[in-house]
């Protein structure tokens, strides 16, 4: 990055091969260099692939004791967070285990809600049936 005649980046002073600090205005020249982008893009590159909770077991759960329809509805956007995690598509698994959290919730609450409807429905035809 820095070679022979480098110029430091904050007062454009040309600087030494070796020099860490700008003898003019006493910045550090390294520091300009390596922006936060790049140290993330070096970060992905070399070390393993980031986990993301695919949040697959709640859905078949959701499925199974809350609510059919939403519950499939979160299994198929579950499902999808590994086939993009494994096509590399870090953003779009984020987005799909978003995706099955959300309709997770969503069939969680529906079950919770025809439940609470049935055992309603339940005591008022208890209730009815002591009144005759
Ligand atoms: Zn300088």
């Amino acid at each position: 990055m820095i070679d022979h005649n480098a110029s430091c980046p904050y007062c454009g002073k040309t600087l030494d091969a070796d020099a860490t600090f700008c003898s003019r205005c006493g910045k550090n020249i390294f520091s300009a260099g390596s922006s936060p982008s790049t140290t993330y893009q070096h970060n992905q590159a070399a070390g393993t692939p980031p986990h993301v909770e695919n949040y697959l077991v709640w859905a078949i759960l959701a499925t199974i004791f809350c609510c059919l329809p939403f519950g499939v509805v979160a299994i198929v956007y579950a499902a999808q967070v590994n086939s993009a995690l494994a096509a590399g598509n870090y953003e779009l698994a984020v987005r799909n285990a978003e995706n099955a959290r959300k309709w997770c919730w969503v069939a969680f609450w529906t079950g919770l809600a025809g439940a609470l409807f049935y055992a309603l429905l339940f005591f008022a035809g208890s209730c009815a049936s002591a009144l005759y």
